[in-house]
């Protein structure tokens, strides 16, 4: 068993990178900070660009990171950067954002709409 440890925002790229791929099938891959298969990616976007970010965090340790801009696979669940924030915080909770270990380039999670 590995140590207990916080994941690098490298770790949480290469598992948020293996369920973005899978998409638009969703699969259950082990969270990179505490193990548990509880990881949950949410698109936001404009609906007919099809370009936003994605928020990724697991529903157990409350970690996760939000990516700069990304293209919206068609077919994907995915939020419009128009819904109120409320609405929009009911499909992502606050979770503690792993900033990222290159530069600063958009880290807020709903930075892309400035
Ligand atoms: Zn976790």
């Amino acid at each position: 068993m590995e140590p207990r440890r916080t994941a690098t925002w490298y770790e949480w790229i290469q598992a948020y990178e293996r369920v973005y791929l899978a998409l638009p099938k969703s699969i259950r891959i082990p969270c990179p900070n505490c193990g548990q298969a509880t990881l949950r990616l949410q698109l936001t976007g404009n609906p007919e660009t099809h370009v936003g970010f994605a928020s990724f965090w697991c529903t157990t340790c409350m970690l996760g990171i939000s990516t700069g801009r990304c293209n919206i696979p068609h077919g994907v669940d995915m939020l419009s950067f128009d819904l109120p924030d409320e609405e929009w915080s009911r499909h992502v909770p606050q979770y503690k954002v792993i900033p990222p270990d290159l530069g600063r380039r958009r880290r807020s999670v709903r930075g892309l709409t400035s």
